[in-house]
């Protein structure tokens, strides 16, 4: 087996398309031992990426936003990777190159995408105009900005609606309640006139085990959040959400965390793609039918052990995509990613506290499970922020 050749007179150039969770882990491998030859290239649309195991807890006013964030442009040049903070649009396969936005193409002997993924604004009618998608991240945060600030005034938003009780949409319904009371008290408004709430086709948080079920359940109805589960919203407009069985949910601000979709551009680059746009790949993590292109995090779905949409995943896969790329260069057989089929979730519910769990674990929650988490975020962030320069 032999790696890719590089083009005459220059080093090979392995290039990192999307700032995700797994790809800065490959920074950091690099920056810990070089790839040989190889130069590194990171394109990401942002210079500071947001980590989103921290929003909820940055949303409920726990954290400041620079905590949230990874600064690639400080972790690019403390490893000696080249970054270019554009955004991607297209792939030649043929000429090996990477299209940019109002930017010349970058050419790659290797590439790996870990793009992440956007809710589908196309899937609900009005949501494109009317809704605040949860991601992009740094879209919500402009948006989630002005929200706060609208709520402030004496008739601003009191009314809010969240599509989608996975995860998401449920810490952010938490986090989002305890920071808008807050703010509301702290402007001189009753904060009782707030009212959230969470509505989601199915059951909320559909694929973790009952116990953590039944503590979100009841810590939503403690904190008098709205649950309409079983409603499926079919239009979002200016005056709230209309849901397919009939009826409607009044709302000044409705936030969209629904299931979601790997970038559009995906569809014209000729790659594998699964039913959701996400790219398909081999345990190897490199894409199917492409031995120097690889695809890992949200964006990617592994064929023989499709897994939910969970950052636990990217995380994961960065030091199996830092190791592969090595050996991918090196012409050597490539190790199999194995994703766990049960994994730790912990869900900040925004007041100090988090509740978690784990299939086959009794669920937990507390002011200790939130430390716990917070614990195990900084220090994830802190790894890549906290570099020598
Ligand atoms: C509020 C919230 C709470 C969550 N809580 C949890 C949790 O508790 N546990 C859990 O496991 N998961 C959680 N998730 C899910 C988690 O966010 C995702 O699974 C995770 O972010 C996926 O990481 P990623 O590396 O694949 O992509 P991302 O973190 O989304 O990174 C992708 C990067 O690629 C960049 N990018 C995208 N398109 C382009 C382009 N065209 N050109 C250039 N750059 C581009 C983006 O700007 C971004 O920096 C949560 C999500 C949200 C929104």
């Amino acid at each position: 087996m032999t790696g890719p050749a590089g083009a005459a007179g220059r080093p090979r150039q392995v290039v990192l398309v999307g700032g995700g969770h797994a790809h800065v882990q490959v920074l950091a491998a690099h920056g810990a031992r070089p790839f040989g030859d190889a130069a590194l290239t990171l394109i990401s649309r942002e210079a500071l990426t947001p980590y989103s195991g921290m929003l909820p807890g940055h949303v409920a006013g726990a954290y400041r936003r620079d905590a949230i964030h990874i600064d690639l442009a400080r972790l690019a040049a403390a490893t000696g990777v080249r970054l270019i903070a554009a955004n991607v649009i297209g792939l030649d396969r043929a000429n090996r190159l990477i299209w940019l936005e109002g930017a010349p193409p970058v050419a790659y002997d290797i590439a790996s995408f870990n793009l992440g993924i956007t809710p589908d604004l196309d899937a609900i009618a009005g949501a494109r105009r009317h809704a605040l998608p949860v991601k992009p991240i740094g879209g919500f945060l402009a948006r989630l900005d002005r929200l706060i600030d609208a709520a402030r005034r004496p008739d601003g938003p009191r009314r809010i609606a969240i599509v989608g009780a996975g995860a998401a949409g449920c810490e952010l319904a938490f986090c989002l309640e305890h920071r808008l009371r807050a703010e509301l008290a702290a402007a001189g408004h009753d904060p009782a006139a707030l009212t959230v709430t969470l509505v989601s086709a199915g059951p909320p948080l559909p694929s973790l085990g009952a116990g953590i079920r039944r503590r979100v359940d009841a810590a939503l109805a403690r904190r008098g959040i709205g649950l309409r589960s079983g409603e499926r919203v079919t239009r979002i407009d200016a005056d709230g959400c209309a849901l397919e069985r009939g009826g409607t949910i009044a709302a000044d601000a409705v936030i969209l965390a629904t299931g979601a979709r790997a970038p559009s551009f995906l569809a014209a680059t000729g790659l594998p793609l699964a039913d959701d746009g996400s790219i398909r790949t081999r345990p190897t993590l490199q894409v199917v039918g492409d031995d120097d292109l690889f695809a890992v995090g949200d964006c990617a779905r592994i064929d023989a052990s499709p897994r939910e949409k969970a950052g636990v995943f990217a995380v994961r896969q960065g030091p199996v995509l830092a190791d592969n790329l090595r050996r991918r260069l090196a012409g050597e057989r490539l190790a199999a990613f194995k994703p766990q089929s049960r994994f730790l979730v912990l869900l900040a519910t925004g007041d100090g506290r988090a509740i978690g769990g784990r299939h086959g674990w009794p669920s937990i929650e507390g002011a200790w499970v939130w430390w716990w988490k917070d614990r195990i975020d900084r220090r994830f962030v802190d790894r890549f922020n906290r570099l020598p320069a």
